[in-house]
């Protein structure tokens, strides 16, 4: 499938086109339309069948689509006019949880990749690394915030992260972060996003354990297998 068949927004293709890719793996051909059109998914995938592209790429475009128009700013020669309130930061709209920080890592490579032709903003947050610089990107303010699990709970706890205007979730390597011993975090997580949500979750491997959350948190999920 080309990817000028798949329904995603003219940024996204003119990235593409610069990082050379051509046609779109089995997974992008399922997962983008099937994003696109809003719908909840589950996907058995590994590594290297461009699972990060599949979710990421829909993503952004939900994003784009949905971009909050930016406030009016009082300005006096070109900087912000003294004693006129600092505009709100933008709100936190998707959430990318994975469980490891080289995978979130890449992951926000990705997304740079990706929405290099779109204003849409991101961050990367994970455990082992001071918080302070991960704190002043969210206070800035970011539409997408890709983390692992341990950090993103800390970091809510101290009030630092607003979930309650999450439109989409995406878990990546879900088996993964139940073998590292993810799941009291993750429902801590997954109960302060809002219910009506479109969910995304991707596992290289799909035990019971898997599949009852699935069943639990996402609705009706378009089921792809690669
Ligand atoms: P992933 O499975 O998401 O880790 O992606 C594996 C590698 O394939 C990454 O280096 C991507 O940049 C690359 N890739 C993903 N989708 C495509 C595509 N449609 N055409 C060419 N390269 C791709």
């Amino acid at each position: 499938m080309k990817f000028t068949d798949t329904g995603l927004a003219e940024p996204f293709l003119r990235a593409l086109d610069k990082l050379k890719y051509e046609t779109a793996s089995p997974i992008q051909a399922q997962a983008i339309p099937a994003v696109l059109a809003g719908n909840d998914l589950i996907g058995c995938a590994q590594t290297g069948t461009g699972k990060t592209a599949a979710f990421a790429l829909p993503m952004l475009h939900r994003m784009l689509e949905t971009l909050p128009p930016k406030p009016p700013t009082p300005r006096v020669k070109g900087k912000r006019a003294p004693g006129s309130p600092r505009p709100a930061p933008r709100p936190l709209r998707a959430l990318v949880l994975a469980p490891t920080r080289e995978l979130a890592a890449q992951i926000g490579e990705s997304l740079k990749k990706y929405g290099q032709a779109t204003p849409l903003k991101h961050t990367v947050i994970f455990g082992g690394v001071s918080q302070n610089p991960q704190v002043r990107d969210l206070r800035y303010g970011v539409d997408t915030l890709v983390a692992t699990p341990g950090r993103l709970l800390d970091l809510m706890e101290q009030g630092h992260i607003d979930l309650s205007q999450i439109e989409m979730l995406i878990f990546d390597e879900a088996d993964q972060m139940l073998d590292m011993g993810f799941l009291p975090a993750l429902k801590r997580i997954v109960a302060a996003v809002p219910e009506q949500r479109q969910t995304l979750m991707f596992s290289a491997t799909m035990p019971p354990e898997i599949r009852e959350l699935a069943q639990k948190w996402l609705t009706d999920p378009v089921a792809i297998q690669v």
